[in-house]
């Protein structure tokens, strides 16, 4: 592995050696570590088993968030692709983390001017990934469309192929995504979100500075990401109002987030089991009945 490292720093013009190599605990899908030269920190991930476009997404969507200076990301060194024996590899800026008081309400800042940043339509031009998922992404001038046919019906297929026989919860789902436009009534515009929100994708750097780290970009309603900041605990609560001073949420947001929650509860139920089973089905009590 050092040896693997090694060999991609030198493509970055650092000779090394490698002074400090440790693994760093907190992802989901790859190894981790930081590393030490005497010319610079390094961010790296490492993994074997992605598909082989994996770490360019992650840094293309790292890319397009950069350059909307609304919010830091991690500067991206270095990645290659994996091809069949090749390991993946992604190097990037080290981020010292130095949480402070005010940097939960400059997230929420930073975040809604991010989220200013429009296109002239909905979704995305390439897949991207959720966890090891694929999302497949198309362009559509409707929200309510994009969010029914590219992101609630490939994983509800997911969900059919993962237990294929009859369930009650899978024609409440079809149920439910055949009326979502009931419900979603307040026309958002196209916002680049990070598209994976929770708070294991932010990280506080140096003078309490926050960063995105592992981005699933796509342009959508900013209220998708904001109910996914509330799923597993929720942002502290300076961050919700800072988010609203800039971007206020919709009159409905209280409304629709169990909807926008439903998407990111089957990406669990479909990686990691029915655990996340009853809380799917809470939801689809509430919109389509017992
Ligand atoms: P995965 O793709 O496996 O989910 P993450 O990108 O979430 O990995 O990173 C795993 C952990 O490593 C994060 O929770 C964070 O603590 C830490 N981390 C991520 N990026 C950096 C970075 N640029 N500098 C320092 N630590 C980082």
């Amino acid at each position: 592995m050092k040896r693997l490292i090694q060999r991609e720093l030198e493509q970055l013009n650092d000779p090394g050696p490698i002074k400090v190599m440790r693994s760093v605990s907190g992802g989901d899908i790859n190894e981790a570590y930081y590393i030490r030269t005497n010319l610079n920190e390094y961010f790296i991930k490492i993994n074997t088993h992605v598909p082989s476009n994996f770490f360019k997404v992650e840094a293309l969507g790292l890319e397009r968030i950069e350059q909307t200076y609304t919010i830091n990301v991690p500067k991206v060194y270095h990645y290659n692709e994996p091809y069949e024996e090749e390991t993946g590899i992604l190097v990037m800026e080290w981020i010292e983390e130095n949480r402070q008081a005010h940097s939960a309400e400059m997230l929420g800042q930073n975040l809604a001017n991010m989220h200013k940043h429009p296109a002239k339509q909905f979704g995305l031009d390439q897949p991207t990934f959720i966890g090891r998922l694929t999302q497949a992404n198309s362009w559509s001038g409707s929200w309510v469309k994009y969010y029914k046919e590219d992101r609630l019906q490939p994983q509800i297929q997911l969900a059919i192929e993962n237990s294929p026989l009859p369930h009650r919860r899978i024609d409440k789902l079809e149920r439910l995504t055949d009326q979502l436009g009931q419900w979603i009534t307040h026309h958002p515009k196209p916002s680049l979100l990070h598209g994976d929100l929770w708070g294991g994708n932010y990280m506080v750097g140096p003078k309490g500075v926050p960063y995105l780290i592992d981005p699933s970009i796509l342009y959508g309603d900013h209220a998708f990401e904001l109910a996914f900041t509330e799923l597993f605990g929720g942002f502290p609560p300076t961050f919700y109002v800072a988010y609203q001073e800039v971007m206020p949420l919709p009159l409905e947001y209280e409304d629709i987030k169990p909807l926008y929650q439903l998407y990111y509860l089957l990406v669990h139920l479909n990686m990691f089991g029915e655990n996340f089973g009853p809380p799917v089905d809470r939801i689809l009590a509430r919109y389509v009945g017992e």
